[in-house]
């Protein structure tokens, strides 16, 4: 049997950030009650003019250029006809024949090297509304229309068929988050429908060159479930074409409860769609002023970051690309680098323990549960040996969260402070001694892997903060070796 290589293509809708939708002046709060976000021109009343925001033209020219993308001058509205109920004026406004945005890429690490994930185009347009089929009291017999969204501004970027596995379609979408986050493009929040993700797959021979029939897999409302259902759909073909079959172009739905993709409609092509130039809009000109202070405010991006910090802190590649998935957490590492002087250690704390207090107090990913100065005076606590790494992780950081407090005045106030006074520590393994005498016993008679089991005894005994070296030293001394 031939291998068979899987070939996918993503199409991303991101939301961009602005207050208010994309041809009117209303808002896009998340979770408002439903309908209630609406007006004449984005309910498509008879007569109601759209008018460009330009605060989404400016958002999606930042995303572009952070992208690569080639960003031109003039671009053009088009009307894409189709009829849905979430859709009040039976077209979506979006762009077509000549986008904001062509060319670019997003670059992932894969298989121990970089590779570059082309993209098509950046185009802006109009989000739809939302049907919502389930949930309702008479959800067996009704549907509803909720028209806060319709009208809401996205971009829709378009990936070349360059993705090779669903673990590679996981990294674009980690990546490209990452970076419309970091120049505030889009929040990237997929349960709130801010981020969206459709998939195209097909699957070929090895070493083929031509492009297999595909089908594009939806519903995929996070990059787990793009992943799931990625290699779900893949297997799938393969085992079509296997069974000398034929892959049918379709759409299909994933169904994260059945853990299944299944057909959904036939797929339609462009030409269905009617497209054409939209009468009410003027072509969208980008100025060369916009494109300057939109290129003038782009900070670094993830990708340089992360390689800047492995270079410069001598972090691995892994640690140095969780650190810079979130600008917030790169900068908050960056300023507790320089405060604390020991990159390491600040990479450490910000890894193990403040992505972990960050999680449990439910806090969003920019938000860092404590400051960068209190985290580096708490690193410069330890360094000193006034209080045990076991103390500062498991007292006092949780407590300076919490509080907001200076860790110095924790570690004062609940005597935190590290115990090295090797008598002090040798009455303390005295102690464990006498009272573990087969474990002890155990070690005489050549089990000298028991020692750690003893030394984790007198940590404990000392609440953790006694220095783990010295009680090393106490126990093989009371010990006799
Ligand atoms: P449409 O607008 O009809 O969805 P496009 O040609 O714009 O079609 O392609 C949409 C997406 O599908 C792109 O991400 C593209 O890379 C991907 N794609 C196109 N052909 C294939 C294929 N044979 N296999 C996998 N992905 C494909
Ligand atoms: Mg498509
Ligand atoms: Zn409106």
């Amino acid at each position: 049997m031939p291998t068979w290589e899987a070939v996918i293509g993503l199409e991303v809708h991101a939301q961009l950030r602005t207050r208010s939708k994309i041809f009117c002046a209303c808002p896009t709060d998340y979770g408002a009650e439903p309908n209630s976000q609406v007006c004449p021109v984005c309910l498509g009343h008879p007569g109601a003019l759209p008018v460009l925001n330009e605060r989404a033209l400016a958002l999606a020219v930042r995303a572009a250029l952070a992208l690569g993308c080639t960003v031109h001058e003039e671009s053009v509205f088009e009307r894409k006809n189709y009829f849905y109920p979430d859709l009040p004026k039976g077209y979506q406004i979006s762009q077509y024949e000549r986008p904001l945005a062509t060319g670019g890429a997003v670059a992932i690490e894969a298989g121990g090297g970089t590779r570059e994930i082309g993209l098509v185009r950046l185009h802006l347009e109009e989000d739809a509304g939302r049907s919502v089929h389930d949930g309702g009291p008479d959800s067996d017999v009704a549907s509803y229309v909720d028209l806060n969204r319709a009208g809401v501004p996205l971009v829709e970027i378009v990936s070349r068929p360059d993705v090779r596995s669903p673990e590679e379609a996981y990294l674009f979408l980690e990546r490209l988050r990452s970076v419309l986050r970091y120049v505030g493009a889009c929040d990237g929040n997929m349960e709130e429908g801010s981020l969206r993700c459709d998939a195209n797959v097909s699957v070929r021979s090895a070493g083929e060159t031509a492009l297999g029939t595909r089908t594009e897999v939806k519903n995929l409302n996070s990059f787990r479930n793009v992943e799931r259902a990625l290699a779900h759909e893949v297997a799938r073909q393969v085992a079509v074409l296997d069974a000398d079959g034929a892959v049918e172009q379709e759409t299909r739905l994933w169904d994260a409860a059945a853990f299944e993709t299944r057909p959904m409609r036939g797929k339609e092509e462009a030409e269905d769609y009617r497209y054409f130039p939209d009468p009410d809009l003027p072509p969208v000109v980008v100025s060369p002023d916009l494109l300057e202070e939109a290129a003038r405010d782009l900070p670094e991006l993830p990708h340089a970051r992360k390689y800047r910090f492995v270079e410069r802190y001598g972090l691995g590649a892994t640690e140095a690309h969780v650190l810079t998935l979130e600008r917030a957490l790169a900068e908050h590492f960056e300023r507790v680098a320089e405060l604390c002087g020991d990159p390491r250690v600040a990479a450490n704390f910000e890894l193990n323990d403040v992505l972990k207090l960050q999680h449990e107090a439910g806090l969003p990913p920019d938000v860092l549960p404590v400051t960068p100065e209190r985290l580096a005076a708490l690193i410069r606590l330890v360094a000193e040996g006034t209080v045990s790494g076991t103390a500062a992780r498991r007292d006092v950081l949780p407590e300076v969260a919490r509080s907001g407090r200076e860790p110095a005045e924790i570690v004062a106030e609940r005597g935190l402070e590290r115990i090295a006074d090797p008598e002090e520590i040798a009455t303390m393994a005295r102690r464990v001694v006498s009272a573990w005498p087969d474990q002890v016993a155990a070690y005489r008679g050549g089990k000298t892997g028991v020692l750690g089991f003893l030394v984790g005894k007198v940590l404990k005994e000392s609440r953790g903060k006694a220095d783990p070296a010295v009680v090393n030293a106490a126990l093989r001394e009371i010990l006799g070796s």
